[in-house]
């Protein structure tokens, strides 16, 4: 199945392959970098040499955390990398396409649109659920991708699980869900255990939220083996640096301090919650599995800006379909969420 959704260019594509792939170690005078050394110091990293471009300490790393075999994972210069290749691979320019399921995080359609490929959107529910109905009765066979985000950005749910099976079941198409957010909605609301039963569902997963390090650009996706080895056939060679190896060898000698901001990151989004819930003029508070909260307000727009020239920068998300008024706030630290209810208070008595 996978392999007929494959582009046959990709398919047939006879891959760069780079000197690093053939020989790791040695006196490597094979590759033009610098024998002498590297102007930058970095403690211990040889910054001299091009990185592994198997990525294979890293996979084997993350297989041991997750519990999943090392040839199922791949890493990206951030989850948005692997977005890009997962539509290079499946999606031909000018004839394929790609559903969407909106409001949704906008990288899928500007993804789609830099490859030339369509963007077939169809709406989430009024839960901001998957309607599989709808979804199948909107499907054809052009489009080789579903990018399902769960627990979603703006809105801040979990998807259904279940209407997730349901699709992989009925559906001949590359299934993505991006689980950007799982870290503060359970592992066990993961689709990770669908893996083996479906060659089809891709899982996207990222350093940039709850480990707190979007600045090294590190993200990576869980999948059948046969689109990871698709995925190494077309990456740029070494797209994963040294320095951000090096950061995610030192994240995973200290997870607990991970799973202690996840634990804060919680506690303050209910403080914020409960802030939210005592003022005059917020019209929904919208259920979150996430670190951020969405919120309908009267003149969210006007709001926004208010709140902006004090100092504290929100998200306006009012011109994404059925988010009329809606704002979306990421959790902050103690001082900073008291500082946002008693400007938001002030914006809304004026
Ligand atoms: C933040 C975010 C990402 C971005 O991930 P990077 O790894 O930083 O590229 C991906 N998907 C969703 C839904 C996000 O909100």
């Amino acid at each position: 199945m996978i392999q007929e959704l494959i582009r046959k260019n990709i398919k047939d594509l006879k891959p760069y392959t780079s000197a690093r792939d053939i020989y790791n170690h040695g006196i490597l005078l094979d590759a033009n970098e610098n024998s002498f050394g590297s102007v930058v110091d970095s403690s211990g990293e040889l910054l001299n040499r091009y990185p592994d471009p198997l990525q294979l300490s890293m996979r084997k790393r993350l297989s041991e955390y997750l519990g999943v075999t090392f040839n199922k994972l791949f890493f990206g210069v951030g989850s948005d990398e692997i977005i890009d290749l997962l539509i290079r691979i499946f999606c031909v320019p000018g004839h394929d396409s790609i559903m969407i399921l909106e409001p949704t995080y906008g990288m899928y359609k500007v993804a789609a649109d830099i490859n030339d490929v369509k963007s077939n959107t169809i709406l989430l529910n009024k839960d901001f659920n998957i309607d599989t109905e709808t979804v199948i009765n909107n499907w054809n066979n052009s489009i080789k991708i579903i990018f399902l985000c769960s627990p979603n950005n703006p809105t801040g749910n979990l998807l259904n699980k279940e209407s997730i099976r349901t699709l992989l079941q009925k559906i001949n198409s590359i299934i993505v869900v991006d689980e950007a957010y799982i870290d503060f909605a359970g592992e066990e609301n993961s689709c990770i255990g669908l893996l083996n039963e479906f060659p089809n569902l891709v899982l996207l997963r990222t350093f940039s939220k709850a480990w707190g390090l979007a600045a090294i650009r590190l993200g990576y996706c869980i999948a059948d083996e046969e689109i990871i080895n698709y995925l190494f056939k077309i990456k740029a060679p070494y797209n994963i640096n040294s320095l951000t190896r090096k950061a995610f060898q030192v994240a995973f000698s200290n997870i607990s301090k991970k799973d202690g901001f996840v634990t804060s990151i919680l506690s303050e989004k209910q403080f914020l919650i409960n802030e939210l819930n005592k003022l005059n003029g917020i019209e929904k508070i919208f259920p979150s599995d996430t670190n951020y909260i969405l919120i309908r307000i009267k003149n969210a727009s006007v709001i926004q800006k208010k709140i902006a020239d004090e100092g504290i920068i929100i998200r306006d998300r009012s011109n994404q379909p059925n988010l009329e008024n809606c704002l979306r706030i990421t959790v902050g630290t103690h001082d900073q969420n008291i500082k946002l209810i008693s400007l938001l208070q002030k914006a809304l008595n004026k």
